[in-house]
């Protein structure tokens, strides 16, 4: 469960850039997630309305975004793009080597945009 953390740097972060904008309100956030960090729509949104419920986030809708997980075969530097279930038995489709990928995205987390007013 590390939602609490994650929402609380995010949180921070959209005050921050609020108050540089000098908004007053914000309706809406999108977040971009990895298809493998283990953050939970539901327990984002939850965490959030918890923790920004005095400041002028209060009430925003979080959106989330999964992106793909990539992954690089260390053999021949191919990137292929796969799922979570494939993920534990990945032969790689140009030289067929079977045991070692570099993960190149899928456990980040990002803010995209943020809707204000
Ligand atoms: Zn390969």
């Amino acid at each position: 469960m590390h939602e609490l953390p994650v929402t609380e740097r995010i949180l921070n972060i959209v005050l921050k850039h609020a108050e540089r904008n000098r908004v007053s309100q914000i309706v809406s956030i999108t977040l971009t997630v990895g298809e493998l960090s283990e953050l939970e729509d539901e327990w984002i949104q939850h965490y959030f309305d918890y923790l920004s419920k005095d400041t002028i986030a209060a009430g925003a809708k979080l959106k989330i975004e999964r992106t793909p997980i990539v992954i690089r075969c260390n053999a021949c530097g191919r990137s292929e793009s796969v799922s979570k279930a494939q993920l534990g038995e990945v032969v790689c489709p140009q030289c067929g080597a079977s045991a070692d990928f570099t993960l190149v995205s899928g456990r980040e987390y990002y803010i995209k945009e943020m809707e204000a007013q």
